[in-house]
């Protein structure tokens, strides 16, 4: 039972597994806190409009959000 090395303190940062090239829909991902990232908790936020659509982009981790 000895030498088994675990991977669990590689991890790179704190980011929960969100995948950052999609964009979630507000209604079906709604904030766990109000105003911040979900996938970090960063509260920095870069808005754009695409197609009459407010997307709310993370500065942090580039997650993206519809709202
Ligand atoms: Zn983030």
């Amino acid at each position: 039972m000895k030498g088994i090395f675990v991977m669990s303190e590689k991890t790179p940062n704190e980011f929960k597994g969100f995948d950052t090239t999609i964009i979630y829909d507000y209604t079906e991902y709604p904030d766990i806190v109000s105003g911040r990232c979900d996938n970090c908790g960063n509260a920095h936020f870069k808005s754009t409009v695409k197609d009459f659509i407010f997307i709310r982009e993370c500065r942090n981790c580039g997650m993206k959000k519809s709202i």
